[in-house]
């Protein structure tokens, strides 16, 4: 008895340990899911916080939150939660990194800040203090210690710009860009040498030239977008002008070549039909000839002989009028012919000439309207055909450019017409002066470029210098004032490897010296 009761005491023992245990258990789990709940609200707000900076770590964290929602156990995280570990401390290093850059950019600032001539000592003192305070730590503060050194800087430009000039203060407004004026200048030169390329006539021909003029006396940059607009205008109008009359021509010429096309075609059919009945006539002839032999040599009664030739006779009187028919007709051909003939005739004379006008055309878009002297397209074209020659036979190429002398006063001074006039004085003298193998095109505005092909360095010098003193002899009269007016030269030989732009800009820089130098010079480089 004793030992039952004995086993009931022990499983009475053991029912309550396990209740126990499922106890602990519960509490266990209950524990477990709030800890999953709080790693996951922890992986929440570390992917807010990293949001944005790298794409993986974005990625890695969403994965984790997922897996620990998945319920997947700790140790299986262990990977993933190690490699999103080492990225945040990348991140660390290098965020580290670029905040001691920051902090040594916020240093540098405040240092030339506080260097800066003329800026109140009051800003100074606040530059000093913003220097000495303690290093930031966080972001935010790195971040408001930009803000405010930004700030002295504005402080320190305002305090510059109303700074007293002669003991008196004055607003000083921000400078206007020179570049505005440099290019509104660029602007108006560019147009007016862009127009002085069209040649166009008639109206559209005055209205450009109205426009160039107001270009060359001075134009506003508010005005430049409206004058582009009405060039454009004028351009597309002559052009769609030229198209016209060229369509014009074409359709005509086409309806006659069609007329003359369905003449010949009539002529030829008639012509065939003419030659058949003449070659039909004849074998009738002879036939007829034929039979009035053998009737005279085997007719030996004379009354049928008779009435056999008559027969024949007024046949053939019938072919002989049918013939005079057939001659009249081939009268007529030959005569309509001959009018034909004119016709075409006429229309080569107006091809030939069209053709004629449109190779002055070609000729003329290569060349300056204004100075009559080649233009910068044909320059562009020239330039490679002489760099080609120049790389093929190597026989010395050399390039100049020409730039006359303060051209700006002359049109200040006597108005732009007469600068107009000395242009083409000037590009006249210059061509004439060069030999007929060189080359000279009118570059833009008051600048020429000038292809000396076969000049060295020995024997270069000598026609540029021609130049220079030729257009310095020009006895210019201006309102009766004597003028002379000067050129400056930049040049320099094609040499090994060069392109024609980099002997090109050489020139350019050298012409630029030539300025420098004191003008009416040449400069080779
Ligand atoms: P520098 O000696 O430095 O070359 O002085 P510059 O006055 O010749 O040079 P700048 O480039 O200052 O001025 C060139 C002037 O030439 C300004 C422009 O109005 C004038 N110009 C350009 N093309 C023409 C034109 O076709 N006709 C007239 N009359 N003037 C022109
Ligand atoms: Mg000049
Ligand atoms: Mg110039």
């Amino acid at each position: 008895m004793n030992d039952v009761n004995a086993v009931a005491g022990q499983l009475t023992k053991l029912r309550e340990r396990l209740e126990q245990k499922e106890l602990e258990l519960g509490l266990l789990a209950e524990q477990s899911d709030a800890e999953r709940t709080l790693a996951i609200s922890f992986i929440n707000r570390l992917t807010q916080a990293c949001r944005g900076h790298d794409r993986e770590l974005d990625n890695k964290l969403a994965r984790l939150r997922q897996r620990f929602e998945d319920q997947v156990p700790l140790g299986q995280l262990a990977e993933e939660i190690q490699a999103i570990e080492r990225l945040l401390q990348h991140h660390a290093v290098a965020l580290e990194e670029s905040l001691r850059v920051t902090r040594d950019t916020l240093k540098e600032g405040g240092r030339h800040l506080t260097g800066t001539k003329d800026i109140p000592d009051k800003i100074r003192k606040e530059v000093r203090e913003f220097l000495n305070q303690d290093q930031p730590y966080a972001i935010a503060e790195h971040q408001r210690q930009v803000a405010r050194l930004l700030e002295l800087y504005q402080q320190s430009m305002r305090a510059l710009l109303l700074r007293p000039i002669n003991g008196k203060a004055v607003a000083v407004e921000p400078p206007q860009p020179a570049c505005d004026e440099q290019l509104r200048q660029r602007l108006c030169d560019e147009l007016q040498r862009l127009i002085t390329e069209l040649d166009f006539t008639g109206k559209t021909g005055d209205d450009l030239a109205e426009i160039r003029h107001q270009l060359l006396t001075g134009v506003d940059f508010s005005q430049l977008p409206e004058l582009c607009l009405r060039l454009v205008e004028l351009i597309i109008d002559g052009a769609r002008q030229e198209r016209r009359e060229s369509h014009l021509f074409l359709s005509s010429l086409n309806d006659s070549l069609n007329a003359v096309h369905l003449r010949i075609t009539e002529s030829l059919d008639q012509g065939r039909d003419l030659h058949e009945q003449h070659h039909r006539h004849g074998n009738e002839i002879h036939a007829r000839l034929d039979d009035i032999s053998l009737q005279l040599d085997s007719q030996s009664n004379l009354q049928q002989l008779k009435q056999s030739i008559r027969v024949n006779l007024q046949h053939l009187q019938a072919l002989l009028l049918e013939r005079n028919e057939l001659m009249q007709r081939e009268a007529h051909l030959i005569e309509s012919l001959g009018a034909m003939e004119n016709k075409l005739n006429l229309m080569r004379e107006e091809t030939s000439e069209y053709k004629k006008r449109m190779a002055q055309q070609k000729h003329k878009l290569l060349l300056d309207s204004l100075t009559q002297v080649f233009n910068r397209a044909a320059f562009d074209e020239r330039v490679e055909l002489e760099y080609k020659r120049w790389l093929r036979y190597q026989t010395p190429l050399c390039l100049a450019i020409v730039d006359i002398d303060h051209f700006k006063s002359i049109n200040d001074r006597f108005g732009h017409l007469a600068g107009d006039k000395a242009l083409k004085v000037i590009a006249r003298a210059m061509s004439r002066t060069l030999r007929e193998t060189d080359f000279i095109a009118r570059y833009g505005g008051e600048e020429f470029v000038v292809l000396l092909p076969g000049a060295d360095a020995d024997n270069m010098l000598a026609p540029l210098d021609k130049l220079r003193s030729v257009v310095k002899g020009i006895p210019f009269r201006f309102k009766d004032d004597k003028v002379e007016i000067t050129i400056s030269i930049g040049t320099s030989l094609f040499r090994e490897g060069d392109t024609p732009t980099e002997v090109f800009e050489r020139a350019d820089r050298a012409l630029y010296d030539a300025k420098n130098g004191g003008r009416d010079r040449i400069i080779v480089v």
